[in-house]
């Protein structure tokens, strides 16, 4: 018989039960709030981590901690090879299993990630004009995005949601259009503020558009109704017409740090409490070192027991981080 899971609890009373985990952190785009166009200096590929690795890692959050929910990420997932073994993998933990991804690669990957037990998809779309879309993501690739999406809801994902990072003066002017889309589509559009994780490190707050406007600049055209909020980061509505749902993630403008519970894993195995930390814990060097299951234990319990109450974006000791969010696992 298995042990009891104990509860991972932080300093500030937040219990930890959500494991992201970046598969790689290479990118077929380059966003240019995420990334600059040559690039970054990848991790090379001995220092990521194995498939084995990665569920062994997330088995011990299981079996020890009780999480129950994980997500893919990186960098673009989907250019990792193999994918959906690593998801068979993860599916078995019988967890929540959901991933990030541009989409650009769901027609061709969708029915074998669903096949292999991802349950849940959120794609990341930040402009539906070809050009913008090309600007931004410094690639042609609108349509590729939209038959991903069209691709995940055949292959029978359900929820598909959209993020749309929403910028002022780059695609603010977006907002109804994309509630349009999600209502017409059946997706569920969130929208993300912009935070300081850009690779330039040119990040200043009047880039923000705040979630409270974005939402007021959709009810004034589709009327909407808050629902009660859970313990997702996301402000989430429903419009009052039946057309489904949208949401908005005000991580900057108000914060979700309090009910964080949130841990992620890098690709190279360092383990962040936070977006926004300055230390990591090593797991790789455990998981290489022949450390044990009690080990690897004590290596998170101590990354979570060393988290802050929250980031300090705006105030005058913030200090961004020197990964970017591709480098972290957003
Ligand atoms: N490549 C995948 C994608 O784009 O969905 C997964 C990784 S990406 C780093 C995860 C999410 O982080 C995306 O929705 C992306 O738009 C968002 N993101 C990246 N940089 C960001 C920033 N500086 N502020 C807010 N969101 C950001
Ligand atoms: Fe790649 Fe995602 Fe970063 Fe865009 S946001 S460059 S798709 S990792």
């Amino acid at each position: 018989m298995g042990r009891t899971p104990v509860e991972l609890v932080d300093s500030y009373g937040r219990t930890h039960r959500d494991l992201r985990i970046s598969v790689t952190d290479r990118c077929n785009f380059r966003c240019t709030y995420c990334m600059p166009e040559e690039g970054l200096a990848w991790v090379a590929r001995q220092e990521v981590l194995t498939f084995e690795e990665i569920e062994r890692v997330a088995r011990v959050c299981v079996e020890r901690f009780g999480f129950d929910s994980i997500r893919l990420t990186g960098g673009e997932p989907t250019v990792r090879a193999h994918l959906p073994v690593l998801v068979a993998k993860l599916a078995a933990l019988d967890v929540d299993l959901a991933m990030t991804t541009n989409g650009s690669s769901l027609r061709a990957q969708a029915r074998a990630l669903r096949a292999a037990g991802l349950g849940r998809l959120n794609i990341s779309l930040d402009s539906l004009r070809p050009e913008r879309f090309a600007a931004l993501t410094r690639r042609d690739e609108l349509h590729s995005v939209l038959d991903g999406i069209d691709a995940a809801l055949e292959a029978g994902f359900d929820p598909v949601k959209l993020n749309v990072v929403c910028m002022e003066g780059v695609n603010d002017d977006e907002v109804v259009d994309f509630a349009t889309f999600g209502r017409q589509r059946g997706v569920e559009v969130r929208f993300i503020e912009f935070m300081p994780l850009d690779a330039g490190h040119t990040w200043s707050k009047v880039q923000v558009v705040p979630g409270e406007r974005i939402v007021a600049a959709i009810h004034a055209v589709h009327p909407l109704r808050p629902l009660a909020r859970g313990s997702e980061p996301a402000e989430v509505f429903e419009y009052l017409d039946g057309g489904g749902r949208v949401g908005a993630i005000a991580s900057v403008t108000a914060p979700f740090c309090a009910r964080c519970d949130r841990v992620r894993l890098t690709a190279e195995g360092r383990l962040r409490n936070c977006l926004f930390s300055m230390e990591e814990t090593d797991v790789r060097a455990v998981l290489r070192g022949g450390g044990s299951d009690d080990h690897l234990a004590r290596s998170i319990s101590s990354c979570v027991a060393a988290k802050g109450p929250g980031h300090q974006i705006g105030s005058v000791s913030f200090v961004q981080p020197p990964r970017t969010m591709s480098q972290i696992g957003g």
